[in-house]
């Protein structure tokens, strides 16, 4: 079957699955395999499940009309999503970078919905299904689509943009995260750069931090680049406060201020170009300042928590060197009696791993805190002064222990720490 039989079959049943158990009646369900899973066996529960149609690439036993057997289904649902992203004549901006891209794909969406049908990335879909998923939920009223790009490797941004065909893009940052997959910072910074590759090769529009160094040198050459950052740019902004919430004045244009209910200093970045898109685009200005204001993180990104006479910044979503290093120093900027540090192990590291806990332990030994415990993995195995302890339930206990008042915690750490536990198991979270 070709791709633009298979997009037939697509416009009469365009609710895509590829998760049995997700299945609703006259879905078109594509049969993915994975490491540990291999999704051509539940074709035919898929169908029995009311799915239209069940796309395989292993034959089944016996004959039926309505599985579509393919070479390479996930290369049948990235060809797909290409087809249809060609049936769309609007702005595509892929987001892109080391940290904050979900923050700023959903700033930048909730920007551009204030004027525009903007379709966006759902959570955190953002690897090599999420995207081609993400493209393929894109309607016909569609005036904007705002894509994130997730990647640990070379050659993966890409493999995205190959079918997302983005015409704008933006590298929030490029440091050290996935240092083990991509080799090193260099390797980190050629992986992102693919984006900025494609748009260069495609009369691309890219949006680029002008303060970080190492963003202009590698947008060089894109036909169209726009400017942000805080000393100069097209759009130029600053930050005013960020005890704990951050506000930002917008210095460009006519000025005004973003009362934001982020919290972490590193988060201006990302405000910054929500207001740049957002003005390339012509959103007013007053939209702009609204549409960020009501934006609120949820699922452990840098959410500012209140219990009893206690506050948590719980930032138990991810952890790396960079945002690591930048949730510290924000959190010692802060004015504060009785600052606490709970911080769990960074992953992915690879063979720099305990060289970078190290430095995380030198970089907390700069400033005055109540107390600090660190968790797990690199930091068991790292001599310090600080506490240890062997995982969150553990430091959940220890926290529980103390009967703390009137003190501000940082709880942050790796997905896999699961630095969340140490308030939703213990007494904290009543
Ligand atoms: P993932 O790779 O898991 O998709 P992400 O890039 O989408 O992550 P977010 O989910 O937006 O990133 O943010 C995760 C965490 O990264 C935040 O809670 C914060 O600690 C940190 N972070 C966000 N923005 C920045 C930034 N501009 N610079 C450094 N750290 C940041
Ligand atoms: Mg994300």
């Amino acid at each position: 079957m070709t791709i633009e039989q298979l997009y037939t079959i697509f416009q009469q049943y365009p609710s895509v699955q590829t998760d049995t158990r997700a299945l609703k009646a006259g879905d078109l369900f594509f049969a993915l395999k994975g490491p540990n899973f291999n999704a051509n066996q539940f074709a035919e529960k898929a169908l029995a499940a009311g799915a239209a149609y069940a796309v395989v690439d292993e034959p089944p036993a016996a004959a039926n009309d309505r599985i579509i057997v393919v070479k390479d289904v996930l290369d049948t649902l990235q060809q797909l999503a290409k087809f249809h992203r060609r049936q769309f004549n609007i702005p595509f901006i892929a987001i892109t970078g080391s940290n904050g891209k979900t923050t700023t794909k959903e700033l930048v969406s909730t920007v551009l919905s204030a004027t525009y049908k903007t379709y966006t990335t759902q959570g955190n879909l953002n690897n090599h299904i999420g995207v081609p998923l993400t493209i393929l939920r894109v309607q016909k009223d569609a005036e904007m689509a705002v894509i994130e790009m997730g990647a640990n490797h070379q050659q993966e941004i890409a493999g995205y943009c190959a079918y997302t065909l983005p015409t704008h893009g933006i590298i929030t940052n490029a440091g050290k995260a996935h240092l083990e997959g991509f080799g090193g910072v260099e390797g980190v910074r050629k992986g992102k750069g693919e984006l900025y590759d494609y748009l260069r090769a495609h009369d691309g529009t890219a949006f680029v931090m002008w303060d970080y160094d190492y963003l202009q040198n590698m947008s060089k050459g894109i036909p169209t680049i726009i400017k942000y950052g805080t000393e100069s740019g097209d759009v130029t902004g600053q930050l005013l406060q960020s005890e704990p919430f951050l506000s930002v004045g917008v210095t460009s244009g006519e000025p005004f201020t973003i009362q934001t209910q982020l919290v972490g200093a590193y988060n201006l970045p990302n405000v910054l170009v929500a207001v740049t898109v957002g003005k390339h685009f012509k959103v007013a200005d007053g939209l702009i300042k609204k549409a960020i204001e009501s934006y609120a993180p949820s699922n452990s990104r840098s959410q500012l928590i209140e219990k009893g006479d206690n506050k948590f910044i719980l930032d138990a979503y991810n952890a790396n060197p960079s945002s690591m290093k930048a949730a510290i120093e924000n959190f010692a900027a802060i004015q504060a009696d009785h600052k606490v540090l709970m911080l769990g192990a960074m992953a992915e590291l690879g063979p720099e791993s305990l060289q970078e806990h190290e430095q995380i332990v030198s970089l907390i030994q700069k400033f005055a805190w109540k107390a600090v415990v660190l968790v797990g993995g690199d930091f068991m195995k790292i001599d310090h002064p600080f506490i240890k302890k062997e995982n969150a339930l553990q430091a959940g206990e220890w926290f529980r222990a103390q009967a703390f008042h009137h003190s501000f915690f940082l709880i942050k750490g790796s997905r896999s720490m699961q630095m969340e536990k140490v308030l939703s198991e213990t007494g904290a979270s009543h």
